[in-house]
């Protein structure tokens, strides 16, 4: 036995640091934990166990340039673009704004009368709180709901965030049952996560394979009389759309409140939270080409939350502190646009994602789409190639100007996946890529990834022969 750094090294801790000297001189990047699994049998948890600061010790004690870590040690594909250009297929991530919207924010900033504060009682200030109820008026519109029903917030985490803990503020004495699904977006996740530290029960609905909510599961669990259920309209990484109406009528038959984080879902697929008995509802500024930094809250007549802000009592008393009044009224431009257009851009985007399809056929490569195939946003793809590390992928597509999402957390040098796929596919060791598309995607973008995908991923291929020892 050997002592470094007040750590006995015993043969385990030998093998992986062998494994991992060998595999660093080879590949020229650092092994990953799955990498060091597949090779000497010890996981993550071992690895983390036995090394007192992880893979990164791994790679400190024996001069793996740490860099590898931050950088995502994972082996990208040796591929040039002679055509270089950028591609942005990441529009679930975010949208830049779009151009009337700039435009629109040109003039508002311009403009010297609207400055004012939107809650003085001065001329100045009624020309922003026109300007703001007007942006108010606007969002109701979309939703056919009364502009006192629209509360904005500074984008869809913070109205994710009001809408469960203003209503389980009202109840911490009593506290109670929560449902919801185990492919909610990190927004619901962790606040419920905390509320659970705090004493409330938070359950989960089974889902099923294609990520869609299993509505049996859902009754059997109403029946232990949840308050509240917290569902999304569409998910974030598979696009899969939950049944909001049936999901409606369910909680509102054993009297649980639904809140929805309609984050991606809002100007892109029919929501009707009053017909569909939704008492809450999220929504987002940069997913709809408005700016980031802007959101809102729909709350319906019937609910009455604890604020979380504090201060002047803006927003009806919900959220205090002084509007961003330019933000909302351009988020009410952006979404007033995004409705307009939602038909036939749906179509739009449909056709570039079957396109997509198509061209992925053609090349056989062997891939899994994630998520439902019918019952999801028009523009989602989200896909598994086929033994190739997601990661690699990502940063390859990256190199050559083509931007997506990867399931996996390339910036930790471990391979996680991230808990949508792992929930919906347990034995998926690859991750996976989502491909999201928006107002600027033509066919040329998607011509331009093929031009090179078949090529990444066949490079990746070789360089994982070449991995193993
Ligand atoms: N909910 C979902 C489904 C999302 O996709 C996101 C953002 O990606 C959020 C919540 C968080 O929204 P925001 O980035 O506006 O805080």
């Amino acid at each position: 036995m050997a002592e470094l750094n007040s750590v006995t090294l015993e043969s385990a801790h030998f093998k992986i640091l062998e494994f991992a000297y060998y595999y660093y001189k080879k590949n020229k990047v650092g092994p990953l934990y799955n990498n060091i699994k597949k090779h000497t049998g010890y996981g993550k948890e071992d690895i983390d166990k036995l090394f007192p600061r992880g893979l990164s010790s791994v790679y400190s004690w024996i001069g793996i340039p740490i860099q590898t870590l931050d950088k995502g040690c994972k082996p990208i594909a040796n591929i040039k673009a002679a055509n270089f250009r950028e591609v942005y297929l990441d529009y679930n991530a975010t949208t830049p704004i779009r151009k009337e919207v700039i435009e629109y924010l040109k003039k508002l900033l311009d403009d010297k009368s609207i400055f004012g504060n939107p809650s003085s009682g001065t001329t100045i200030g009624e020309r922003a709180y026109d300007l703001l109820d007007e942006a108010r008026t606007q969002i109701a519109a979309t939703l056919n709901a009364h502009p006192s029903n629209i509360i904005f917030t500074s984008g869809g985490t913070e109205a994710i965030n009001l809408a469960i803990k203003g209503l389980a503020f009202r109840r911490l004495e009593k506290k109670g049952l929560i449902l919801s699904s185990p492919i909610e977006h990190h927004a619901v996740l962790n606040t419920l996560f905390f509320l659970q530290s705090l004493g409330f029960e938070i359950d989960f609905v089974k889902i099923q394979n294609d990520g869609s909510l299993d509505l049996n599961d859902l009754e059997n669990k109403l029946k232990r009389k949840p308050f509240l259920c917290c569902f999304m309209a569409a998910n974030n990484e598979i696009g899969t759309i939950y049944p909001l109406k049936d999901i409606g009528e369910l909680c509102s038959k054993y009297n649980s409140i639904l809140f929805v984080d309609a984050v991606q879902a809002y100007g892109k697929i029919d929501l009707k939270p009053i017909e569909w008995k939704i008492s809450l509802m999220a929504a987002s500024g940069h997913k709809i080409y408005a700016p980031k930094g802007i959101g809102f809250l729909y709350v319906s007549n019937d609910q009455i939350l604890t604020p979380l802000i504090h201060g002047g009592e803006q927003e009806f008393s919900i959220r205090s502190g002084t509007e961003n009044v330019l933000f909302a009224s351009a988020l009410a431009k952006a979404a007033k646009l995004q409705f307009n257009e939602k038909e036939a851009e749906t179509l739009r985007l449909n056709k570039i994602k079957d396109y997509f399809i198509d061209k992925l056929n053609k090349c056989s490569i062997p891939y899994t789409i994630n998520g439902s195939l019918t019952n999801r946003l028009p523009n989602n793809l989200n896909i598994t190639f086929h033994n190739v590390d997601s990661g690699s992928i990502l940063l390859s597509l990256n190199s050559i100007g083509v931007y997506v999402s990867s399931g996996s957390a390339c910036s930790s040098g471990s391979k996680e996946i991230s808990h949508v796929i792992k929930a919906i596919d347990p034995d998926n060791s690859n991750g996976a890529i989502r491909f999201s598309f928006g107002l600027y995607t033509t066919i040329e973008d998607i011509d331009y990834v093929f031009e090179y995908l078949p090529k990444i991923i066949n490079d990746l291929k070789n360089k994982e022969k070449t991995y193993v020892f």
